[in-house]
């Protein structure tokens, strides 16, 4: 492809609205364009990324047994009430009304769709196992769209189904996808580690997340994985071995309210009640945060060394949507500004303690009121909870579940999913076949997710410096580009349109800058934007009959002679990742 024919419009800044670098570089790269927030057109050069990565996964799919098909990306509301999903899919889900006024769903996951097909259609034992898988446009009302292509309103996922007649065949399934899943990553240039996960929304019996470890501050997972055994999963999960259980209070005391002023966060009430009463240490002070569920106010007490996990606090809650209550909600509920809340005399509120909470004693907790706290508040004496559960999270440096290793907890992007559904949705939505005895059995359904627009973002996530994108030539949008330093002068002309025509003759994806622009301008945006090998064109080289080539992830040139770059290139891509 030639530069002045295709459409690269390279920018100097970055978006104000951008934070990561990945989505930085990509919008500067004339990748892609916002439209509104959380939805984005795909210009030519991220339309070829795509149709490559695109292109791994369908070969992959398919080597796996699994088929493709295209669903609707528009169903009606009646598909996903069958499943139940349409009362707690929440406002993450895209609706809308027809002309009729009937009410219509924007998918964000087709699980409801192909099952309501299947229900129609598959009758036999004789027709499984059966994967079928698309590569389509999905939707969520995303509350906070950001990170470009990370979290939009509007992407590009390949989501696979898997039916089989029994639990054995359905493990199966299962694992081929994930064997597949591996292979996808690896061709894309991607180091990908396998989570168990929480199951979510999703439901069904066990799911993991494939992810990319990046080094950046972009991963919005937090990935815990051990530094001896295989143990890893991500935060969500992720659970870790007490290694100071406190000194528990052999008998409980009194009830005492103590001033405390300007001191609010956990920190500043240690050093302050140490300097009153000593023996005070974060592990008997318990903090009580307070979470906006749906609108309604509900409490989460942990331990004062620890971090809350929200997903684990909704496993109890089941709040459509929670968040941490705003300052106005907190004042409302404990009649105390921020900082001095606690679970004594909070009525009608529901109250989730962490288990760690429950076997403490003489607890030291803030008393809702200004520069106020308790000292030895104790469970059921004092106040009472709702339900209780693990709600918090590892860190980086727990000790492991299972051996004697230490957690690492790394930042990674979530780029596929896989979901053991085992007959949920297929009992929800009566799909079932004949058995090989006539006996009408459910399907057993797995769902698989790859995120096809995010994979490549996280890919430029991992993979980039300081001038810009180092693209995987698996997945690059060209894998050669050549640059002229003045496309005017006959010779460099010459040499460059014969180099490009024999590359491209060769099945090379090349891009050849054939601008009139500066050659600073133009080795600066050649960096930018990405293509793994750079072929430069200089009249002083060119004398002697050389070009330069260099790889975009080293500084190294090499002087090659234009008679063998063919095979020099050819060279260079086989080491490149
Ligand atoms: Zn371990």
């Amino acid at each position: 492809m030639r530069w002045t024919q295709t459409y690269i419009p390279t920018l100097r800044d970055a978006p104000a609205e951008a934070e990561l670098i990945s989505h930085k570089l990509l919008v500067r790269a004339g990748y892609i364009r916002r439209l509104a927030s959380g939805i984005y057109l795909y210009l030519p050069l991220m339309q070829r990324v795509i149709q490559k990565f695109s292109q791994i996964v369908r070969e992959e799919m398919d080597a796996a047994g699994a088929v493709e098909i295209t669903m609707s990306a528009l169903a009606p509301a009646e598909v996903w009430q069958k499943s139940g999903r349409y009362e707690t899919a929440g406002r993450e889900q895209m609706r809308l009304k027809d002309r009729h006024g009937r009410d219509y769903v924007l998918n964000g996951t087709h699980e409801e769709v192909i099952t309501s097909l299947v229900a129609g259609e598959l009758k036999s034992y004789k027709q499984l196992p059966l994967n079928m898988y698309q590569i389509q446009i999905k939707f969520r009302d995303e509350i906070r769209p950001r990170f470009g292509l990370m979290r939009g309103r509007e992407f590009i996922m390949k989501d696979a189904y898997s039916f089989d007649a029994d639990v054995e065949s359905h493990r199966l399934s299962y694992q081929k996808m994930v064997d597949a899943y591996f292979k996808i990553f690896k061709r894309a240039g991607l180091d990908s580690r396998m989570v168990e996960s929480d199951t979510g929304a999703m439901g069904g019996e066990s799911a993991h997340e494939f992810i990319v470890i990046v080094d950046t501050s972009a991963g919005e997972e937090y990935l815990s994985f051990c530094d001896t055994c295989e143990c890893a999963a991500n935060r969500e999960k992720a659970t870790f071995r007490d290694e100071n259980p406190p000194t528990i209070d052999t008998e409980t005391k009194d009830l005492e309210k103590v001033t405390t002023p300007n001191v609010t966060s956990i920190e500043q009430v240690t050093k302050f009640l140490k300097a009153k009463f000593l023996k005070v240490d974060a592990q008997r002070l318990v903090k009580t945060l307070i979470y906006n569920a749906d609108g309604k106010p509900v409490v989460a007490l942990i331990r004062g060394d620890r971090e809350l996990n929200e997903t684990k606090f909704n496993n109890l809650v089941h709040a459509v949507e929670l968040e941490l209550a705003d300052e106005e909600m907190v004042r409302k509920v404990t009649g105390a500004p921020v900082g001095f809340a606690g679970p004594v005399g909070l009525k009608d509120i529901p109250i989730y303690a962490d288990n760690e909470v429950l076997a403490l004693k003489n607890i030291i907790v803030g008393a809702n009121e200004n520069d106020t706290h308790y000292l030895n508040a104790n469970l059921d004496r004092d106040f009472t909870i709702t339900e209780s559960g693990d709600i918090i999270a590892a860190s980086e440096g727990d000790l492991c579940p299972k051996c004697e290793g230490r957690l690492m907890c790394k930042k990674g992007i979530e780029v596929g999913n896989t979901f053991m559904l085992g007959t949920k949705y297929s009992e929800s939505m009566g799909a079932k076949f004949l058995d090989n005895n006539g006996k009408e059995k459910p399907f057993f359904m797995g769902s698989y997710g790859i995120g096809i627009t995010r994979t490549p973002q996280a890919a430029v996530e991992r993979y980039h410096d300081d001038s810009g994108i180092i693209w995987p030539k698996n997945i690059a949008p060209y894998q050669v580009e050549i640059v002229p330093l003045n496309y005017k002068q006959d010779p460099l002309r010459e040499a460059a349109d014969s180099i490009y025509a024999e590359l491209t003759a060769a099945g090379i994806d090349t891009l050849l800058d054939d601008r009139a622009d500066r050659a600073g301008v133009k080795l600066n945006d050649a960096d930018l934007i990405g293509c793994p090998v750079r072929i430069t064109i200089g009249a002083k080289s060119l004398d002697a009959g050389n070009v330069e080539l260099k790889a975009r992830n080293s500084s190294d040139v090499q002087l090659v002679q234009v008679s063998e770059i063919h095979e020099a290139v050819k060279a260079m891509l086989e080491t490149l990742k």
